[in-house]
């Protein structure tokens, strides 16, 4: 530390080599930010001291740092995000041509590794090499590292060998969604991704549907009306908010109970990246399954929707059926009324009315009509 500030004269240099880096406010504060954590206090810290403080910070060797990055906005980065960017040894990244232009736009210039899933076997060991005698700042696409993306693998693996993990937090679309839903923040229970096997989800939404907390999903925009539909089914038509494109230029927060939401986008193809953010169980709404959760107007108009999107007779009978307490009998006596009228309504013949293997009809348990 002494031979890097070496004498008056050469840390006046250092320091006026600083202060011509520092042409912008968020310089300023990098190096304030500096002394602050060497210093442990950033009030006190001034003039000189501050600068020759700011020399003797840098990295730790031997750590891990996991930097939030931005969901959507680049303005979303911190100070230190930065920095730590910017003095990493190496950068570990999901995807490095993604990284690669985030660093590029804050002019930032550092080696970057490949890590995700399919080569998790292969790049950790080299990164944990790498940590023996350096720092490696890990970041993901989008947001917080670990966080429904890869990472949490590297961080257990270095805490295994006695390492040290920082933490430099930033975005995360969960917690984004979470507080602008309107919905309770706490308690609240992260689900991330559901199965993309129906069954599963179901039943990893069952294990759901009395826990107390708000729940909180991520969905791709291709599942987001299937996962409505079985949020809806599941845990009933509770208060929601779906979260889209937070951050960026479309952001949209649809905050409505689940059978709304599932309306408006079956009418509107979902598109962008979304957060669904559900009302915990036992604050207001019957749980699915209970008697008298669906009036008869609404089973009939969720058996419409669902003819309309072409779903699974059996699948919609069953789900309705447990949410609304009626018998399977019941409400298959529904699906066929109203299929009854939507067919004398139409001018030319259904082409299910054969049911030849018609869409909805397929696996029909009882007599067609
Ligand atoms: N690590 C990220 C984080 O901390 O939020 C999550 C990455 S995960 C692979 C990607 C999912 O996060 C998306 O499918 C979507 O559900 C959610 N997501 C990411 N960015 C979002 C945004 N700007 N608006 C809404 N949801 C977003």
């Amino acid at each position: 530390m002494a031979s890097r500030l070496g004498a008056p004269g050469a840390r006046l240099h250092s320091r006026r080599g600083r202060a011509d880096e520092s042409l912008s406010p968020e310089h300023d504060a990098v190096a304030e930010d500096r002394a602050g954590r060497v210093n442990g206090s950033r009030a006190d810290a001034a003039g000189e001291k501050v600068w020759a403080r700011q020399e003797s910070s840098g990295l730790t060797p031997g750590t891990l740092y996991v930097v939030g990055t931005p969901i959507g906005n680049l303005e979303d980065i911190t100070l230190r995000a930065l920095r730590v960017l910017r003095e990493a040894d190496v950068v570990a990244a999901e995807d490095t041509r993604h990284t690669r232009a985030l660093l590029t736009h804050y002019g930032i210039n550092r080696p970057l590794v490949s890590y995700r899933e399919q080569n998790r076997a292969s790049s950790a060991p080299l990164l944990l090499a790498r940590l023996d005698t350096g720092s490696v700042a890990l970041v993901s696409d989008a947001g917080m590292p670990a966080i429904a993306d890869p990472g949490a693998a590297l961080i257990a693996d270095v805490i295994a060998r006695g390492g040290r993990v920082e933490v430099v937090p930033g975005p995360n679309a969960a917690l984004a969604a979470l507080v602008c839903s309107g919905l309770p923040p706490a308690p609240f229970l992260f689900a991330g991704f559901l199965s993309r096997q129906r069954g599963d989800r179901r039943r990893q939404l069952q294990a759901l549907a009395t826990r107390p907390e708000t729940l909180v999903f991520y969905e791709a925009p291709h599942r987001v009306v299937e996962t409505l539909t079985d949020l809806l089914a599941v845990l009933g038509d509770r208060p929601a908010a779906a979260c889209r494109e937070l951050t960026k230029l479309h952001e949209e927060v649809r905050r409505a109970p689940l059978s709304v939401l599932l309306e408006r986008f079956t009418a509107t193809a979902p598109r962008g990246e979304f957060v669904l953010v559900v009302e915990g169980g036992g604050r207001g709404v019957n749980p699915a399954g209970s008697e008298g959760t669906l009036s008869d107007d609404d089973v009939d108009r969720l058996l419409m929707e669902a003819m309309e999107r072409g779903e699974r007779m059996r699948v919609v009978v069953a789900d309705l059926a447990a949410r609304s307490g009626r018998s399977r009998r019941d409400v298959y006596a529904r699906w066929q009324a109203l299929r009854h009228d939507e067919e004398s309504l139409t001018p030319t013949p259904s082409p299910v009315r054969g049911r030849g293997g018609g869409g909805e009809g397929r696996g029909a348990p009882l007599a067609s009509s």
